[in-house]
C-alpha cells in the first residue's frame, strides 16, 4: 500500500477528503475566465452587475472580480439546492438580490454548476426582475449530469459527478475555508481488531497504524483517560473496569464516534476494543452507513484460554493496569469475552468479514501473520 498517495487528506465531520484541484490550478482557470469575460465586456458603455450566488461562490467571486478591468456592480443573491451531499432537486430563493437589476446585464458567478437547476431558477428570477441580459460564469461544471440548455458562457474547471468541497464549496456548512478543492474519498478503510484479552492487540495495533497510515482508536484507553482525568465518564466506567464488567453500550459508541469526526490525515481507523457486543456490532454498522462507509475486515487475534491469564500477568507486571491485577477481575473479563464479545465471530463470518490470525508466538511472528493478511485489502 502507497502511504503518500493518502497524505493531505481532510475530514469534515463523519467523511473524509482526499485532494482534488490545487489552488495554482484553480488560479490559473480564474486567470482564463476573467480573460474571457474582459474580452466580452471591455468596450461595454453600460455597468454590468456580478451577481454572486451566495455562499459557495464567494470566494470565486472575490477572485474574479481582482482580475476584471471594466467597471461592474457587484450583487449577491443566497438560493439552496443541497441538503448534506445529495442534491434535492429543489431550489429556494432564501435572501434577496441586494439591489435592483431592472434593464442590467448580469453575469451570473456560479461555484458549481451540476443539474443546473439552480441557473434556471435564477435566471428566471432576473427575467421576472426586468435583466436586459443574463449570462452564466462558473468556476466548474459536471458535464455529466448538466441537462439544461441555458448556454454556459464561461468555464472554469469540468469535473466529473464527484462529491466535492472546498474554495468556498461546502459539506454541511463545513469546509469552505480550504484554498485547495477536496473529494469525497470513498476508499476509507475500517478495521477492527478483535479477540480476547491479552491477545496481543494493543502491542500488534501500533505496528499497523503506522504500516498502513491509520488511526489506533482503543476504547480501553479511551476510557482510562478518562478515569485519569477523573471526570464523571471516568468515575462511572472504574468500577465496572474493576469489576471485569462491560461499560454501557451508548457509552462506547459515542465515543466512537467522537473519534471518528476528529481525526484527518488517515487512510482508514483500526478499532481495538470495540465493538464487544452485538449493539455495538449493529451500532457500528449504522454510523458507517451513515457515512456510506462499512467494515472493511475483522483481524481476530486468536490465543488459547490458559494463555490469556498468563499473558494479563505478564502485562500486569509491565503496565500496571488494576484490572490485570486481580485473579477475579481476570476471570469476569475472559467470562464477559465469551459470553457477550465472541458472539460476534458469527457475526461478522455472516458478512464475510472475519479473518483469524494465529496470535500465539513471537511478537514479531504475528505481526507478519497480520501484515500479508492486511496486504490484501
Ligand atoms: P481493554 O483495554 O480493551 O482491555 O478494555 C478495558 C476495559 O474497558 C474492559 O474490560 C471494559 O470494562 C472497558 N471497555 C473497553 N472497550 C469496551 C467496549 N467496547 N464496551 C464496553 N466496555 C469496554
Amino acid at each position: 500500500m502507497d502511504n503518500a498517495k493518502d497524505k493531505g487528506k481532510i475530514r469534515l465531520y463523519d467523511k473524509t477528503f482526499k485532494p482534488f484541484i490545487a489552488y495554482d490550478e484553480i488560479e490559473k482557470a480564474i486567470d482564463r475566465v476573467a480573460a474571457s469575460v474582459n474580452a466580452d465586456f471591455k468596450d461595454s458603455e453600460d455597468v454590468p452587475v456580478l451577481l454572486c450566488v451566495l455562499n459557495g461562490s464567494i470566494l470565486f467571486t472575490a477572485e474574479l472580480l481582482k482580475r476584471l478591468d471594466f467597471a461592474c456592480e457587484v450583487m449577491s443573491i443566497k438560493l439552496t439546492s443541497y441538503s448534506g451531499t445529495q442534491s434535492t432537486g429543489k431550489v429556494r430563493e432564501v435572501m434577496g438580490m441586494s439591489g435592483s437589476v431592472e434593464g442590467k446585464r448580469v453575469i451570473i458567478v456560479e461555484d458549481i454548476v451540476d443539474t443546473g437547476t439552480t441557473i434556471v431558477d435564477l435566471k428566471r428570477i432576473l427575467q421576472d426582475r426586468g435583466a436586459s441580459e443574463i449570462r452564466v460564469c462558473t468556476l466548474l461544471l459536471k458535464p455529466d449530469i448538466y441537462k439544461k440548455d441555458i448556454p454556459l458562457d464561461y468555464v472554469g474547471i469540468r469535473i466529473p459527478n464527484d462529491f466535492i468541497v472546498g474554495f468556498g464549496l461546502d459539506y454541511d456548512e463545513i469546509g469552505r475555508n480550504s484554498k485547495d478543492i477536496y473529494v469525497l474519498d470513498t476508499n476509507m478503510k475500517y478495521y477492527i481488531l478483535f479477540g480476547p484479552p491479552g491477545a496481543g492487540k494493543g502491542t500488534q495495533a501500533s505496528a499497523m497504524v503506522e504500516k498502513y497510515n491509520l488511526c489506533h482508536i482503543s476504547t480501553g484507553d479511551l476510557l482510562r483517560s478518562e478515569i485519569v482525568r477523573g471526570t464523571e465518564l471516568g468515575l462511572q466506567a472504574k468500577a465496572l473496569i474493576d469489576a471485569g464488567e462491560l461499560v454501557p453500550d451508548e457509552v462506547v459508541q459515542g465515543m466512537i464516534e467522537n473519534q471518528f469526526r476528529r481525526v484527518t490525515d488517515v487512510s482508514g481507523f483500526l478499532l481495538d476494543g470495540f465493538p464487544r457486543t452485538i449493539a455495538q456490532a449493529q451500532a457500528l454498522d449504522k454510523i458507517l452507513d451513515k457515512a456510506k462507509e462499512e467494515v472493511t475486515a475483522v483481524i481476530s487475534l486468536m490465543i488459547p484460554d490458559e494463555m490469556i491469564r498468563e499473558r494479563i500477568k505478564h502485562r500486569a507486571k509491565i503496565e500496571g493496569r488494576a484490572d490485570d491485577a486481580k485473579d477475579e477481575t481476570i476471570s469476569n473479563r475472559i467470562k464477559t469475552y465469551h459470553e457477550k464479545t465472541e458472539p460476534l465471530i458469527d457475526y461478522y463470518k455472516a458478512s464475510g468479514k472475519y479473518h483469524e490470525i494465529d496470535g500465539t508466538g513471537k511478537i514479531d511472528e504475528v505481526r507478519e501473520r497480520i501484515n500479508t493478511l492486511m496486504d490484501k485489502f
